[in-house]
């Protein structure tokens, strides 16, 4: 017997070639009815034997296009018949739901095949791209999803690709940048020196084999590209952004181009390969033709693989990798408009430029592995503006993040929407964009927030930014947010816990503002949405020159020193940094605790051990000391270990570093190798988070850890971590989906704001 079912579908199902999938589907299994979508779902209308409509319904699941993420699928019973046939209607749009955007895709490989086929249409065309793959996120401006609502609307289609973009069984069935050399957008190439030929590719390859830096227009903004073999070019990008040491990313061709400069892993390659297409920091070969100034001092480097058209071109036949950075000035988002790029005029020789505009600025991502699981380090392209699973509740919040890496969250009916990252809060570029991005999701979700969430910090840029939106919206709940327990609260977030069930957690960073006005950073919280017990902390330490220090690892380290009783030997490396004069300086602002800054920061004690074991004493960009201390350290555990362990002592919830230095001081006097020590540094912090956390589940029956902090981007002290816990029974929780950085804070203050009504301050 016939049954006639309304099937509803939600999640990313629109622009992934959801509709002509149904419809292929449908005929398949020779079934009546139609297919449609509005601005929230799509919907079918069915007829057929139950048996088949099960099968079809199982197929939705396992047969979507690669790009579809179903979230439910409703079916209702209806009496009555379904049209004859199986066709493809038109979109509705439905007011106050809201489908979701998906983000930008690499280039698919039947594109790829199609960019390289001489015979094909599209041979070498930029902007080829269909359902599968493309801009999505950085070229809509509003939903529903359709052309006219893209940057796509100013280029008229040829007729060539209106019957492709009509016709069902084509791939690019509504494909909504879909484009070709008769229609679509066009490469220019803009260059002070005269050049040779009229073809754009090939005059960025010449200036890139010349030594120059190109400014690249990509999906979500400029990048400087340059040579990445070559040492001069790869100094002149240095020279021109500011940047003495942060490591390059790098972009190549394909997979064993990859291959040629890093140790790829079985998942590491996945990844690389994946619609995502992120920035995987791999492990460095040794002997390879890449620039030893990529990424000096640091065994990772920084690998994508080329994921737009434009991309393909230049590096095809594998020429020469590309160091790829974002385009901009320090701190400031990445340039995304003319205007932007033309006021970068002095960081580039020439620019491969485009004439579709892009709505929204978005990075690439940045990720590694650890233990074989995705660990974000800057969420962006490819996974923003993806929604986290968020259990619903009656509040929608707008939560505005931290100050550095910030990204911001706004929540709605079981959806937490976290924007791409957006920069450091520290100029009113940044700032603009976050003001610009905030607007950007509240209309394109249709959420109006009940509350704004801001970090307690009261000098925070982000946070005035929150009370100043939540006034203009008449937002009248302003809920302020202790920095860690929103970290730990973020790790409650992505695992979807119990918002009533406490966890043990440990927020171990750099910086962030505590309830008594000091900076905390080595925090052991017991914790659930509601609030939080800090039940013990790193032992606070005067740091001498406060905002100097983070950039003086040297300086820290003095202070540990000083704080441990120990002499400044001019053995020390530390020591040796600073000249006697200044060494009695500091000596008296420690005794006096004059121009000093208490902090319980657990990243600039990372940073005191890599200044104690001489491997950096200054850093030019954040937690460089903290890098080379994990690489060091990763090192020396593929040898056998030989030195005694070090321990942590516990006074009361204090824990107490000075054992460490004095151990780390007494190991080096006897020429042990820095690594062991280094290696021997983290076991000792993985030892002392395992311990506290026995004695938590001992008296107050938790079992439930959850680690964030920027200091758990160390993989190596995550995996210590992790192992012990789970040694001693433990259920370990780490960061998959957000990054333990600042950049994944928005997701805890909002869980904290959307499930919490208590301590609102307007
Ligand atoms: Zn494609
Ligand atoms: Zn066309
Ligand atoms: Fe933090």
């Amino acid at each position: 017997m016939s049954v006639v079912e309304r099937i509803e579908i939600t999640g990313v199902v629109q622009g992934v070639g959801f509709r002509p999938f149904v419809h292929r589907l449908a005929g398949e299994l020779g079934l009546d009815g139609h297919v449609g979508n509005d601005s929230s779902r799509v919907f079918i209308e069915v007829s057929g034997s139950s048996e088949v409509l099960d099968r079809f319904v199982e197929r939705l699941h396992t047969d979507a296009p690669p790009l579809a993420r179903i979230e439910r699928v409703e079916r209702v019973q209806r009496v009555g018949a379904a049209d004859r046939g199986f066709h493809i209607v038109e979109s509705r749009s439905v007011a106050g739901r809201r489908t979701l955007v998906p983000p930008d895709t690499a280039l698919c490989t039947d594109c790829a095949r199609e960019l390289f086929d001489p015979s094909d249409r599209r041979f070498h065309h930029p902007f080829i791209t269909c359902t599968n793959c493309g801009p999505r996120f950085t070229i809509i401006e509003s939903l529903p999803y359709d052309r006219d609502n893209t940057t796509m609307a100013g280029f008229e289609m040829c007729s060539a690709c209106r019957s492709e973009y009509g016709d069902p069984n084509d791939r690019r069935y509504h494909a909504q940048p879909i484009a070709c050399h008769d229609c679509g957008p066009e490469l220019a190439f803009h260059s002070p020196i005269p050049a040779i030929g009229d073809d754009p590719v090939e005059r960025a390859i010449a200036a890139l084999a010349a030594g120059g830096v190109v400014a690249i227009k990509g999906l979500g903004g400029y990048h400087l590209a340059c040579d990445a073999t070559d040492d001069v070019a790869v100094t002149s990008i240095r020279t021109r952004k500011h940047r003495p040491d942060k490591p390059l990313a790098i972009m190549v061709a394909d997979l064993a181009h990859a291959e040629e400069y890093a140790f790829v892993s079985e998942a590491e390659a996945e990844l690389l390969c994946s619609s995502a297409a992120p920035i995987v920091l791999l492990r460095a070969r040794s002997e390879s033709s890449l620039s030893s100034l990529i990424a000096p001092g640091n065994p990772l480097i920084g690998v994508m693989l080329a994921y737009t058209p434009v991309h393909q071109l230049l590096l095809a036949g594998r020429r020469s990798p590309l160091v790829m950075t974002s385009a901009n000035r320090a701190g400031e988002p990445i340039a995304y408009r003319p205007e932007h790029i033309g006021s970068l005029v002095a960081m580039f020789d020439a620019v491969l430029d485009n004439d579709r505009p892009i709505s929204a600025p978005c990075d690439d991502s940045v990720v590694r592995l650890v233990g074989g699981r995705l660990l974000p380090i800057r969420r962006a392209r490819g996974y923003a503006p993806l929604p986290v699973p968020f259990a619903a509740t009656t509040r929608s919040v707008l939560a505005v993040g931290a100050e550095s890496k910030n990204a911001f969250c706004v929540t709605t009916g079981g959806h937490a929407w976290l924007s791409q990252h957006i920069g450091d809060m520290e100029n009113l570029e940044t700032l603009r964009a976050f003001e610009g991005n905030v607007g950007r999701f509240v209309e394109m979700y249709d959420v109006h927030p009940d509350v704004v969430a801001v970090d307690a910090h009261p000098g925070y840029l982000s946070s005035k930014a929150g009370r100043t939106w939540a006034r203009q919206h008449r937002v009248h709940a302003v809920r302020e947010v202790q920095h860690h327990h929103a970290h730990i609260a973020a790790v409650m977030a992505e695992h979807q816990l119990d918002p009533h069930d406490p966890v043990i957690g440990f927020a171990f960073d750099g910086t962030g503002y505590g309830d008594d006005g000091s900076i905390w950073g080595g925090e052991m919280l017991i914790a659930d949405a509601k609030g939080y017990d800090r039940v013990a902390h790193l032992a606070s330490i005067s740091l001498p020159g406060g905002d100097a220090a983070i950039r003086e690892p040297c300086r820290v380290a003095l202070a540990h020193l000083h704080g441990a009783g120990l002499d400044w030997d001019p053995w020390l490396a530390p020591v040796q940094e600073f000249t006697a004069i200044e060494l009695g300086v500091l000596r008296q602002q420690l005794v006096r605790d004059v121009a000093c800054v208490a902090t319980t920061s657990m990243g600039r004690f990372f940073d005191a051990v890599a200044s104690l074991l001489g491997l950096r004493q200054r850093i030019s960009f954040e937690a460089q000391a903290a890098i080379e201390l994990e690489i060091v350290a990763e090192d020396a555990a593929r040898h056998h270990q030989t030195l005694e362990g070090y321990r942590f002592d516990l006074d009361d919830g204090t824990i107490v570093t000075t054992p460490v230095p004095r151990r780390i001081v007494a190991d080096l006097d006897s020429g042990s190798d820095v690594g062991t020590i280094a290696w021997h540094f983290h076991d000792a912090v993985a030892e002392i988070v395992a311990r506290l956390a026995m004695e938590a589940r001992d008296t107050r029956g938790i079992a439930t850890v959850a680690l964030s902090g920027g200091t758990f981007q160390n993989a190596l002290l995550t995996r210590l971590c992790v192992e012990r816990l789970d040694e001693a029974g433990f259920t370990a929780l780490t960061h998959h989906l957000v990054p333990p950085n600042d950049g994944g804070l928005a997701l805890g203050q909002a869980y904290i704001a959307a499930h919490s009504t208590n301590e609102f301050r307007s």
